[in-house]
Order: structure tokens, then C-alpha cells, then sequence
């Protein structure tokens, strides 16, 4: 699908597996903080994720799954200083600068659309450089909902006063996807391969994008 960028005024991006590889996130809980865990349990990193694994999958896609504070309660560890420990994994995903850069010059309306914490960006910011390329920066924190709720664009958007039909918002998550479109959002687009380790996935309902630099070359 090619976009008609001259009738896009505003676009929504995820961050985690949209923008970042999310290579770094899948280590992170799934070898790291076990491994951690483990160490602090006196069990191993296999033990220690079995115990925590089925926890996780049950709070998926609520607002405690992406709640850093929820996790280091829960484990009673520091979730916020391993994530410093193992950041040097957070990079940015094939041509996603570039096509910032490319948004920037077309004059749209950039705007970050997470269910990540507040103190999650602070670090992917200082290790990708995404930063700086945002007009407004959307977490579903500082809403109450997460972007699986429809609820979350309905308070975007008493906010930002965008036109959904002139945005496209781009993310790695179906669920998200699904409720972006059930608001209304007029483009929308997934990512083939959120995790650079892992093989890319196929998608049913929509198109799809790997390497930004296609999309940033289509901008007028
Ligand atoms: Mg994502």
C-alpha cells in the first residue's frame, strides 16, 4: 500500500517493535530479568522464568503489564536500574531515523503513541536518538487506558484535535491496530519484523512495513 502523504497531516508512532527493535524487550524479560530474578531466589534463570512467565501472560496488554513500578513491586527488584544495565540492546529499527527525518521535512505532525512508562522513555530516548523528532508525546499512562482501548484515541484526540482521517499510525500490536481503526484512524499500517532476532510475521487485516527507508523515500 502506498500512502497519499499529501493528505497525511498527523502520524501516530509506537515505539517498542515499531520504531525500536524489540529485541531489547523480549531479552529483557525473557533472559534478563529471570536470569536476575533467579540469581536473587537461589534458582535458576529457567526455574525463575516459569515461576514469573504465566503471570506476565495474564496481565498482558493491561496497564500493569507496561508498568515498571507494577514489576519491581512484584518482583521486588529494580526494574528501572536493569533496564539501565541492559541497555545498550535498545536500537532503533532498518531507516527508522530516516524516516523521522523525511516527516520532519514534509512538515507532519509527529507524535509518539506508547504504552511504554514514563521512565521507559527516558532511556530509549537517550539510546536511540528518537527523542527529539516528536511534536507530542502520548502515553496511555498519563490516560489510564492502553492503546488497546479505543478510549485511548478518543482522549488523544480531545487533546491534539487531529483529523483522523488525514493520520496513519504505524504498530507492531494488531490489538492496537484494531482499536486505532475502530476509532476511526484512516491509515494503518503494521511491522513485519518488531524483533530484529526473531522471523518476521505475517499479517491477516494489515499492511505492512520492515525497513523505514522504503517508506521515507515514498514522502513528498
Ligand atoms: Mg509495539
Amino acid at each position: 500500500m502506498t500512502l497519499d502523504w499529501q493528505n497525511i497531516e498527523t502520524v501516530f508512532l509506537d515505539m517498542d517493535g515499531t520504531l525500536l527493535d524489540l529485541h531489547f524487550d523480549n531479552y529483557f524479560w525473557t533472559q534478563y530479568v529471570p536470569a536476575r530474578f533467579g540469581e536473587k531466589q537461589g534458582i535458576s534463570a529457567q526455574q525463575a522464568f516459569d515461576q514469573i512467565f504465566p503471570h506476565m501472560l495474564s496481565i498482558r496488554g493491561s496497564l500493569g503489564w507496561y508498568d515498571i513500578n507494577y514489576w519491581s513491586q512484584y518482583l521486588q527488584m529494580d526494574v528501572l536500574g536493569m533496564k539501565h544495565a541492559a541497555a545498550e540492546r535498545i536500537q532503533p529499527r532498518p531507516g527508522a531515523i530516516q524516516f523521522l527525518q523525511a516527516l520532519r521535512r514534509a512538515s507532519k505532525k509527529i507524535v509518539l503513541a506508547t504504552n511504554a512508562h514514563k521512565d521507559t522513555l527516558d532511556i530509549k530516548f537517550s539510546r536511540s536518538g528518537i527523542g527529539p523528532y516528536f511534536d507530542y508525546i502520548a502515553t496511555s499512562h498519563q490516560f489510564g487506558v492502553a492503546k488497546e482501548d479505543p478510549q485511548f484515541w478518543q482522549r488523544l484526540q480531545e487533546i491534539m484535535h487531529f483529523d483522523p482521517a488525514k493520520s496513519v499510525f504505524i504498530d507492531d500490536n494488531e490489538k492496537v491496530l484494531d482499536a486505532a481503526r475502530s476509532f476511526g484512524i484512516q491509515f494503518l499500517l503494521t511491522v513485519s519484523q518488531p524483533d530484529s532476532q526473531q522471523e518476521p510475521q505475517a499479517s491477516n487485516g494489515y499492511s505492512s512495513v520492515s525497513d523505514f527507508s522504503i517508506l521515507a523515500g515514498e514522502i513528498k
